[in-house]
């Protein structure tokens, strides 16, 4: 009994040790601990966040990235391991954002401090806890900069008007439902085009869930069913209009003057390919690069216990940072290369 009851005492002790700093200081050399999911590591964009956030995290913190498969039950079974081994912080990228509210519930249980990035939370759920910060980039903005590329290529060339009725006859291709990236550059995109004075009309709008080889069999459907009716073809990111761009050159576009506007949002390498070989009108940088960046040093700041507000970030509301997206096109693409 009574070595039961000291052996359980130095269980008890050995816990506290490890708990009493907020978390297990379990990296090399005392480095503090992060835990990082994203929700599918075969996502073009995520791939260069998640780069970016093991970059910076290099000779400063231990960071354990997994991938959520993009699927939020196995993302809260990860979540849940991150907690149950008292990480210092944890960084999400959230399959399905809606399910930020049960993560940070969790997170708080445990008080392990959380920072969600890409995936914006509803603001109630960011609301039920101080240690809850988002990290990303403003929607809106990225849509309009967008609509305001069509725009301008519309003003500058009255002949992509192609059957001359004053109105621009479009496609829209959506990123996932729900998720708010693709619900306001859908909105803003047109919001902007129209604000230019442009007259616009939507021939078909679908989802390709950010995907590009979903984004050929889409266009390639939208082309057999409306042809030349089409004038521009905006997509919510760039894989999706790579795939698009695909789609047309199969059609036969982008040789012999046969070119179709269209238009994504990120900024990738292959986009910039396209952009300089004439078949992508333009897109705009969704930086990263900064977000990666802004997203490790808030949950080193998190994980250490220093203030977020002492990173060299603007926090926004107390909790938000947000990353400028910029206007990408033939004219400056060069500079994101
Ligand atoms: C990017 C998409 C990406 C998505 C993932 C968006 O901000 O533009 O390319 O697939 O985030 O959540």
């Amino acid at each position: 009994m009574k070595k039961a009851g000291i052996a359980l005492l130095v269980l008890a002790l050995s816990a506290n040790a490890v708990f009493a700093g907020g978390g297990q200081q379990g990296g090399s050399g005392g480095q503090p601990t992060i835990g990082v999911a994203i929700y599918k590591f075969d996502d073009t964009f995520m791939s260069y966040t998640r780069n970016a956030i093991e970059n910076n995290a290099k000779g400063k913190a231990v960071v354990t990235t997994v991938d959520s498969q993009n699927a939020q039950p196995t993302q809260n079974d990860q979540v849940d391991q991150f907690i149950s081994k008292k990480l210092n912080s944890i960084a999400i990228n959230p399959v399905d954002r809606t399910a930020a509210g049960a993560i940070i519930d969790k997170a708080k249980a445990g008080n392990v401090p959380v920072v969600f990035f890409n995936r914006e939370p509803f603001a109630e759920d960011m609301a039920k806890w101080d240690k809850v910060y988002y990290v990303g980039a403003k929607a809106e903005e990225s849509g309009t900069m967008q609509g305001e590329i069509v725009a301008e290529y519309f003003k500058a060339n009255p002949g992509a008007d192609k059957n001359g009725d004053g109105v621009i006859q479009y496609i829209m291709l959506k990123g996932e439902p729900g998720h708010q990236d693709a619900e306001l550059r859908t909105e803003f995109s047109v919001k902007a085009i129209i604000a230019a004075g442009l007259k616009v009309q939507l021939l078909a709008e679908d989802t390709a869930m950010w995907d590009r080889p979903r984004a050929v069999e889409k266009m390639d459907a939208f082309y057999a069913r409306f042809g030349d009716q089409i004038e521009v073809v905006l997509c919510n990111n760039d894989d999706m209009a790579l795939g698009v761009v695909e789609s047309l050159r199969n059609a036969g576009f982008f040789t012999g003057g046969k070119y179709l506007p269209v238009v994504g949002v990120d900024a990738t390498a292959p986009a910039l390919q396209a952009l300089s070989e004439g078949t992508l009108l333009g897109t705009v940088l969704n930086d990263a690069q900064n977000q990666g960046k802004a997203t490790f040093d808030v949950a080193y700041a998190l994980a250490t216990g220093a203030a977020v507000s002492s990173t060299s970030w603007t926090l926004t509301n107390g909790k938000y940072i947000w990353v400028p997206y910029q206007k990408v096109t033939k004219d400056n693409y060069k500079n994101f290369q």
